[in-house]
């Protein structure tokens, strides 16, 4: 793929692919062909940090909002990614609050501005999310693509974006795909069969807490010891020496993915502390990381029913995939050499432009825009996902009067998926049933995600007792969670709201958007 962008297309406004990672983000589109190409920032780089700066005149993100970091860490969000769906989570700066979905917005207009000045008016977007992402997460990255004032066409699970941009590559490779994506704050492992242009998924699961950032928090451990050991001095009461020490030990990681051993520089306090590290040392101070997601993808392979022997094509994505001890852990998992030609940085953010122009084209007046070869190699493409997680009710149970977890979707079913169920109301005269809507397998409902309460409300008054109620349950396309009743006797669709535990309400999403298209970004 080449790291250029074509000539700026007349018109409404491009579609394009933005892989918005916990440590750097990337923007791509297709060029007149349907190849992607990554398109550079400001800075001319491929990759912008993803972190966000204030300083007392501007918002900074990227490269310059890094550099700020080191001097003010009290005045930057780094990792944001890890905190999207947190309703708790708030930041304040010159009393300013932001949420986690606005200071991914930022990154996202910061991205968006940059490429526009080599590819002109972007309009439309696809977001990727880890497929491991729950509804909350997924509807926080959709709401940070409208605060940044971006139309969001679709979110695109990570490991599918891959496949996508991975086997249209090869048009000639089909088969069962295994895509391990270790990025910089989240993993997923996803079975996938690519047969023509159908990319159907067959299994996924991940961790939406595992990530590069937990292997240089192992190394920024060691060293702190080390220097503590020598020292006497605690290098973790200094917020600065801390945030000098988590960069220094993040390159002394990428360093060790080429070289045996490495020097990493301490300071704190007037004092300075070399620290020779091997790599053998660093993979023990990390083995139970790797082991994690060892078992993860044995999990997903068994559920996708697939051995290895099934296993086509190994796809490692992310830049953590860079580590030699995740190529050695699939090559030892697989039996067999895992070829080196994958791209790990760029698949996503490319398949995500592929699926923007997939989207984008479905408009009939649009694919003239795109050009008749574009249309050609991506008009018949067909992703099919599955639900990274069950879709559940928290009842009680009539035997033994606790309360569980009834799945009515269970996991890793494709997508889109919907059931419904069928309630009596309790008393005469009912208007409302609550129910506790959740995502997860787990029986014991604290052991999963509480979505919210739903409300089914508006059911014709005066009835008795016994009134029947269908409610559908359904995730769309996208992972996304749907409610909506019918009263069964009048065949009338009655309200069905979930109160979301997490999440921006539309009128927020909008107050958002006009505070940030008021701001500038730097
Ligand atoms: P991504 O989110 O896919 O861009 O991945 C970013 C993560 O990959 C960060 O944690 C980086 O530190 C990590 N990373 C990038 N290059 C390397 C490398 N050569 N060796 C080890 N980790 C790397």
């Amino acid at each position: 793929m080449a790291p250029m962008a074509d000539r700026p297309r007349p018109g409404s406004g491009r579609a394009v692919g933005i892989d918005l990672g916990t440590t750097l983000s990337k923007l791509a589109c297709v060029d007149d062909s349907g190849r992607p190409v990554l398109v550079p920032n400001a800075e001319g780089e491929l990759l912008t940090p993803s972190i966000v700066a204030f300083t007392k005149t501007a918002v900074l993100v990227g490269r310059d909002a890094k550099r700020e970091s080191l001097a003010n860490p009290a005045r930057a969000v780094l990792h944001i990614k890890r905190q999207m769906g947190n309703p708790k989570w708030r930041f304040k700066v010159d009393n300013e609050t932001y949420t986690p979905e606005t200071i991914s917005a930022l990154i996202l207009k910061k991205v968006k501005q940059d490429s526009e000045m080599h590819i002109g008016p972007i309009r439309q977007a696809v977001i990727t999310v880890p497929a491991y992402f729950d509804d909350a997460r997924r509807k926080a990255t959709e709401d940070a693509g409208a605060i940044a004032g971006l139309e969001v066409l679709d979110i695109i699970n990570e490991p599918t974006a891959s496949a996508l941009a991975y086997g249209l590559a090869r048009p000639a490779e089909d088969g069962i795909y295994l895509v391990y994506d270790l990025g910089g704050g989240t993993f997923d492992v996803t079975v996938i069969e690519k047969r023509g242009n159908e990319f159907i998924t067959l299994a996924t699961d991940g961790d939406v807490e595992l990530g590069g950032k937990d292997w240089d928090e192992r190394l920024v451990n060691h060293l702190a010891a080390k220097f503590q050991q020598e020292f006497k001095l605690n290098i973790r009461e200094d917020p600065q020496a801390m945030a000098y020490l988590y960069v220094s030990a993040e390159e002394a990681k990428k360093t060790l993915s080429r070289r045996d051993k490495t020097t990493v520089p301490v300071s704190y306090k007037g004092h300075w502390g070399n620290y020779e590290v091997a790599v053998q040392e660093f993979e023990s101070l990390t083995e139970d990381l790797l082991a994690v997601t060892q078992l993860t993808t044995e999990m997903v392979l068994e559920e996708a029913g697939i051995t290895w022997e099934g296993v086509a094509r190994i796809i490692p994505t992310g830049g953590s995939a860079r580590m030699p001890m995740v190529q050695r852990l699939l090559e030892r998992m697989a039996g067999k050499p895992v070829q080196g030609d994958v791209p790990v940085d760029e698949t996503v953010a490319a398949g995500a432009a592929i699926h923007a122009a997939i989207c984008a084209m479905k408009s009939p007046e649009r694919i003239r825009e795109f050009g008749a070869a574009a249309a050609e190699r991506l008009g018949k493409v067909r992703t099919v996902d599955v639900a990274a997680h069950a879709l559940g009710l928290i009842i009680k149970d009539v035997r033994t009067l606790q309360y569980r977890n009834d799945v009515l979707i269970p996991k890793n079913s494709r997508l889109p998926a919907s059931v419904t169920k069928t309630y009596q109301t309790s008393y005469d005269g009912q208007e409302k049933i609550l129910l506790q809507v959740v995502q997860g397998d787990a029986p014991n409902p604290a052991a999963n995600i509480t979505i919210g309460m739903l409300e089914v409300s508006g059911l014709p008054p005066e009835r008795p007792a016994g009134a029947l109620v269908d409610v559908t349950y359904s995730y769309d396309r996208k992972g996304r969670i749907h409610v909506t009743a019918k009263d069964q006797q009048t065949g009338a669709s009655v309200g069905a709201e979930i109160a979301r535990q997490a999440g921006l309400r539309a009128d927020q999403v909008a107050e958002e958007a006009k505070r940030l298209s008021l701001k500038t970004v730097e």
